[in-house]
């Protein structure tokens, strides 16, 4: 995933131009693959050509970096969260478990392995590796567990579409300059921010607790985290 979470404001405002643009609002209904296979969903037309970059890896495999939706940020958020209601996860819940449950697997790496530069690997349907720092916070981790797990579920389907014999392969670092990497980027942490926060179960939290800490404690996520959901939810936050 990036580590670049605390992007600047233009970089923040970029991604919102490109959701405002009116292309964006034509609906579609796509039906996602997995893993619920009748959940139906509405997302927003993918209008523009997105570039997935192609890598070969040492096996000569043919490898794309995750393709943006170019979904609206609200629309991430409805999936993730009816997504999270459809597989049972509760706030706080073992996320190790879900990707098992997923048919993927979690592995500890060095991020400062020279040979090591995937944040994600997918080779198939059912089957896909997250790599986890062995320097970061279990709560930075789950953060970045539902990031990488967006990159699966929502950039992934149209890769496999394409080809079925094509993976994908997420970096722990992305090219800022590129729009197509950094849009995917944002999306996947709308989708973390959403599944692991719903927005009812944040508010509902919230005003109890209006302490911040007291709800990352509840989500078992980073203050800043928490910080950021109750900002674009739209609540004051009291440090
Ligand atoms: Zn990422």
């Amino acid at each position: 995933m990036s580590q670049r979470q605390k992007s600047s404001q233009s970089r923040v405002n970029k991604s919102r131009a490109l959701i405002l643009l009116p292309e964006l609002r034509k609906p579609v209904k796509l039906k996602p693959f997995f893993p619920c296979k009748c959940f139906l969903i509405v997302l927003f037309k993918q209008c523009h050509n997105t570039r997935s970059r192609s890598i070969l890896s040492k096996s000569e495999t043919l490898l794309k970096t995750p393709m943006p939706t170019r979904a609206s940020k609200n629309a991430v958020h409805n999936y993730a969260e009816k997504l999270a209601e459809k597989l049972d996860f509760e706030p706080g819940a073992s996320l190790q478990a879900l990707i098992k449950k997923l048919g993927g697997r979690l592995e500890i790496s060095d991020p400062f392995a020279e040979d090591i530069d995937e944040s994600m690997h997918v080779k198939g349907k059912r089957n896909f590796t997250i790599y986890i720092s062995n320097f970061t916070s279990d709560r930075r981790d789950r953060f970045t567990i539902a990031h990488e797990l967006g990159h699966y579920l929502l950039h992934y389907p149209p890769i496999l579409k394409d080809n079925p014999k094509v993976e994908m392969k997420a970096t722990r670092w992305v090219d800022e300059t590129d729009k197509d990497q950094m849009r995917a980027e944002w999306e996947a942490n709308w989708f973390a921010a959403a599944f692991l926060m719903p927005e009812k179960a944040f508010r509902a939290k919230y005003g109890h607790h209006v302490d911040i800490g007291e709800i990352a404690d509840h989500f078992k996520v980073s203050v800043s985290a928490a910080k950021i959901r109750a900002q674009s939810l739209g609540l004051d936050i009291a440090d």
